[in-house]
């Protein structure tokens, strides 16, 4: 089906719920940009938002909620975290937490980091949305990776093109702004990313200074900043053909039969999306076979390919 821009009337986005649920991408408007949506808890559609942005790298995305209950299920809230959810949710303020591992939410959403980005949007449609959907919203901005953020409906259609199997228009977005991305992971809070929620009024809130990232060296924990930050332990052989047979393997497509002490297919079939949604699993289930080597074979490079190997590479990059 082609993306098709649809005014959100209740019809239409009763259709784009329903939608989510079976897996389908939805774009719909924010109190911030457009985003580009998908169930968060299967893997699969969250890889499709990836290959539809033409991401070349697992950024993490933020997951959209309705409130702070189907949050807590997510993440993990302090008591600080609790209290800035109370003052600006909903709102355009993201709270990075650490990730539960109850949540179904997939991995994925997360870039394989034990953390995880969630906030209530502020806006009538993406509210009515997340309600029916009933479900947590992977939700980047609606836009090819690069490009601007999209602050109406017409500009995620030139964008994504068919992409999104829905864009719901509802008009151009308020701020037009980011949301302030807030880290709640540490001792400290730091923030991310500025936005639409400015850092005095959070620091009043909680009443205490936040730090901003890239001010001292150990506040980089933006993904993508450090090499090797999703690396394994054990060491990554990227491109193999053979291998040992004390060698796990993390295999794609067809793949010889040689002994080996683990293997897993990311996607027997050669389908890079199934790929992408069973990456982070795979290789957390084969870390921890205790093979010393994990032998990956030839991935292709192109669409989704790229933040796969990009991934891999990363994880195969020499540790400090
Ligand atoms: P966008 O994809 O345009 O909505 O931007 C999402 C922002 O949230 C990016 O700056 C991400 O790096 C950030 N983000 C999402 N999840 C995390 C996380 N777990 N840790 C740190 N930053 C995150
Ligand atoms: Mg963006």
């Amino acid at each position: 089906m082609p993306g098709r821009i649809v005014p959100a009337n209740d019809a239409w986005i009763a259709e784009a719920a329903q939608m989510i649920r079976a897996g389908a991408l939805v774009a719909f408007p924010t109190e911030t940009v457009y985003g580009l949506g998908s169930d968060a808890a299967n893997g699969e559609a969250v890889a499709r938002i990836f290959e539809a942005k033409g991401r070349p790298s697992f950024n993490p995305l933020i997951v959209h909620v309705a409130g702070l209950e189907q949050a807590v299920i997510i993440g993990s809230f302090s008591a600080t975290a609790r209290r800035l959810t109370e003052a600006f949710w909903p709102g355009p303020l993201t709270l990075v937490v650490p990730r539960l591992e109850t949540t179904d939410v997939s991995d994925l959403v997360s870039a394989g980091l034990p953390t995880v980005a969630i906030r209530a949007p502020d806006h009538p449609i993406a509210r009515e949305l997340l309600k029916q959907a009933n479900r947590p919203i992977a939700a980047p901005s609606a836009n090819r990776s690069g490009h601007v953020s999209a602050t109406r409906a017409e500009h995620v259609a030139a964008d994504l093109g068919d992409n999104a199997t829905l864009i719901l228009n509802g008009g151009p977005t308020a701020h037009g702004l980011e949301s302030t991305v807030l880290s709640l992971v540490g001792d400290t809070p730091v923030l991310l990313r500025p936005g639409a929620v400015s850092i005095e009024t959070i620091e009043q809130v909680i009443g205490e200074k936040i730090a901003r990232a890239n001010e001292k060296g150990e506040h980089l924990t933006s993904p993508g900043q450090l090499r090797s930050h999703y690396a394994p332990h054990s060491k990554l052989r990227l491109n193999a053909t053979t291998w040992k047979s004390d060698e796990a393997v993390l295999g794609f497509g067809k793949v010889a039969k040689h002994p080996c002490r683990a293997s897993i297919n990311l996607s027997p079939s050669g389908d890079l999306i199934e790929a992408a949604a069973n990456l982070f699993a795979a290789l957390r289930a084969l870390d921890e076979s205790g093979a010393d080597t994990i032998a990956v074979t030839p991935i292709p490079t192109a669409g989704l390919g790229e933040a796969i190997n990009d991934r891999l590479e990363r994880a195969a990059a020499p540790r400090d």
